[in-house]
């Protein structure tokens, strides 16, 4: 009972703040059998007024699709595909419910610590307290400093976190988490890394000769503009906040927005969709940021952006079918990654290159920065497999992040071994 008063509460406030409420939303995973279904289902797509939200966009007929549709849409919706004999399943009941849920849960934990040692790694943080997070470390931890790279389009400092153990222009390890700001467990994974590689320097081996012969850099916040908006507006945010000229549309797709096949299938060049690709490549200030960071540093050897969810190891290319020059060593390296991951609690991943293994995507981050030269260019989609979808519950944080990071060493050792 006093559960349900507070849930009224809550959404008399979101209301009061405009808030964007998820009540009655579902999603809907569906299963297109053939070409002909699939073609069915992405005219549902091309339908604006339904406001659809893809979760897990229409590609082959072997992946199921999994969609957000609106309370006012769901009817028609589901007329539609049992009238094409289409088969579709619930995933999740009501959004709402699930993103209540993880309100609550994060309004209990939300205070900073005076150390780094008592942060709560277990629980999602707004953007101000990772901020908060990044300073700490840096001021506990003479191994880690912050560089700003850029400012987001609304202005917020775009920061990574450089692990170094000294030198100068050492060879260079990348990973990024949050391109898409829904996407909380990949930020949330980043924080556990930022604390993993200070807690094991000096300890294992292996970690302490990677950071000894290469430095790190961790961008947790990628898409800070995105990410304050998932938690003050909208939580299923996934774009940059630009304004688009000439639409009412807000955002960018950060992960459509690189120069590599850029304006090619895969992508839309429609500001209201998902996967809309900008104006021009690098139009994002926070893709422009990175692009010009990875060229100045200039010897980048692994690049490794992270994503959720699908629970996938992907390597180029996503907008052409053509193989990369180097794909038995990349897939060699994926499948070594992913049993390391599973190792630890068993969850199974799938690899292989973007366009074979979910669909084609052009304008991609790892298609660009593997056509630059970096030839370890990786793409993970941490869990799930579509049960929570983005709204993973934050019990789920820890063990996400620790296999992760399992499947990341065998990258990184083997980046450190094989010298290019
Ligand atoms: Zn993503």
């Amino acid at each position: 009972m006093k559960m349900k008063v507070l849930l009224v509460l809550t959404g008399l406030l979101a209301v009061a703040f405009s808030v964007e409420i998820f009540e009655g939303h579902q999603v809907l995973r569906i299963f297109a059998s053939d070409g002909f279904q699939m073609e069915k289902v992405k005219e549902l797509e091309a339908l604006e007024h339904l406001q659809l939200d893809f979760w897990r966009a229409p590609a082959h007929p072997e992946i199921p699709v999994d969609v957000r549709v609106p309370f006012s849409s769901l009817q028609g919706v589901k007329v539609f595909l049992e009238s094409n004999n289409i088969q579709y399943s619930i995933m999740i009941e009501n959004v709402q419910k699930l993103v209540d849920e993880e309100k609550l849960f994060m309004s209990w934990t939300h205070f900073m610590p005076r150390s780094v040692e008592n942060f709560n790694y277990a629980s999602y943080h707004n953007i101000d307290e990772i901020y908060d997070f990044m300073d700490l470390l840096v001021s506990e931890n003479p191994l880690v400093s912050k560089i700003q790279i850029g400012k987001s389009y609304e202005g917020r400092p775009i920061n990574v976190l450089k692990f170094s153990t000294g030198g100068t222009k050492r060879p260079a390890i990348w990973i990024d988490t949050g391109i898409h700001s829904r996407e909380w467990v990949t930020q949330a994974s980043g924080i556990y890394f930022a604390k993993k590689i200070l807690d094991t320097y000096g300890k294992d081996p292996s970690l302490t000769s990677i950071l000894d012969n290469f430095d790190i850099f961790l961008e947790i916040v990628t898409n800070p503009d995105g990410f304050a908006f998932t938690q003050s507006k909208n939580r299923m945010w996934r774009k940059t906040r630009s304004i688009n000229a000439g639409s009412s549309c807000v955002g960018v797709d950060p992960n459509r927005n690189w120069d590599a096949g850029f304006g090619g299938a895969g992508a839309s060049g429609s500001p209201c969709t998902e996967t809309y690709r900008g104006p021009y490549a690098n139009s994002e200030p926070e893709v422009k940021a990175i692009v010009d960071f990875v060229k100045s540093h200039g010897n980048i050897k692994a690049f490794i952006s992270i994503h959720s969810y699908s629970q996938l190891l992907l390597y180029p290319f996503g907008y052409t079918r053509t193989a990369a020059a180097d794909k038995a060593e990349l897939d060699a390296v994926a499948k070594k990654a992913v049993d390391a991951l599973a190792s630890l609690h068993g969850t199974k991943y799938k690899y292989g290159s973007i366009i074979t293994t979910i669909y084609q995507a052009s304008g991609g981050t790892i298609d660009w920065t593997y056509e630059q030269g970096i030839k370890y260019s990786y793409t993970f989609e941490l869990r799930d497999t579509g049960r929570y979808g983005f709204l993973l519950p934050a019990s789920q944080i820890i063990p996400t992040a620790e296999e992760t990071w399992l499947g990341l060493m065998v990258i990184m050792e083997h980046t450190r071994d094989n010298p290019y």
